[in-house]
């Protein structure tokens, strides 16, 4: 069986948008851009997500206007960890988030 988020890495990643853009390029073609505060609102640490829905921060773009990355480094083969300037570091984006997350910018 195929896993679906066993895919390669992305062939670029770049800061666009007066870096408050994440622009990836895959490489089967698709595009993804992710606005920083949508990523940021998007964070799959447990203390963002909780272990169950009642404990979700439920966090909006809008808590994170303008917000930028510090720091970005590749965990492993499958995922970034995404250090943002309000100080969280926790975030480990694995490539299939980063791939199936709808368009913001
Ligand atoms: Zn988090």
């Amino acid at each position: 069986m195929t896993e679906s988020y066993d895919r390669q890495a992305p062939e670029t990643l770049a800061l666009t948008g007066d870096n408050h853009v994440l622009q990836i390029n895959w490489d089967d073609a698709h595009v993804s851009r992710h606005r920083l505060d949508a990523l940021r609102a998007e964070c799959p640490c447990a203390h963002c997500q909780g272990h169950s829905p009642e404990q979700s921060l439920n966090l909006t773009p809008a808590q994170f206007a303008g917000i930028q990355l510090t720091d970005m480094a590749v965990v492993g083969r499958y995922a970034y960890n995404l250090v943002f300037s309000d100080g969280h570091n926790t975030g480990i984006y694995t490539l299939k988030i980063l791939y199936e997350l709808p368009n913001s910018a």
